[in-house]
């Protein structure tokens, strides 16, 4: 009985050196989490008239669609984590509408998530660089990525010329 014994010791021991080693590795090494929530808010119509009212009054800030990034850090092992927020317009009724109308807001769908994806992108490239520096002057590149947002809306028109557009 005596092999068996010391080599199941001798594994266990290895194991915890294991466990051990993987623990270290990860309070080591950084981290960057990237996450993000989509949220909607209900309309209701079926013309792009009634929808596009709808979405004035109830959309965020009178926008269409947002996302909003968000980024922490801790200073001391510089773990960064990134939080995305989309708010999205969700038609309740479209099975209702024509299918002409509804064909409109799909491709004008897809091109509103494309645009907001690229907002996030700009989020998740803040992050990956202050990651990157260690998280020495975050404030500096966070405040790089959003003049970015805001230079993606102006060149696009808030998305306008890439089809975020109903008739
Ligand atoms: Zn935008």
């Amino acid at each position: 009985m005596n092999p068996p014994t010391k080599f199941t010791i001798k594994i266990t021991m290895l194991l915890a050196a294991l466990i051990a080693f993987f623990m270290q590795a990860s309070i080591s090494e950084a981290s960057i989490s990237i996450k993000s929530k989509t949220y909607y808010y209900q309309i209701n119509g079926s013309t792009t008239g009634e929808l596009k009212a709808q979405m004035r009054k109830k959309g965020p800030n009178g926008h269409w669609a947002y996302a909003v990034w968000f980024i922490d850090w801790d200073n001391e092992g510089c773990d960064v984590s990134v939080k995305i927020n989309y708010i999205y317009p969700n038609w309740t009724n479209i099975n209702k509408a024509p299918n002409s109308v509804q064909l409109i807001w799909r491709k004008m769908i897809r091109a509103l998530k494309k645009h907001e994806k690229n907002h996030a992108r700009n989020g998740i490239m803040a992050g990956r660089a202050i990651h990157k520096n260690k998280c020495k002057n975050p404030g500096s590149t966070i405040h790089k990525w959003s003049a970015k947002d805001q230079e993606y809306d102006r060149n696009t028109g808030h998305g306008k010329t890439e089809g975020v557009v109903l008739p």
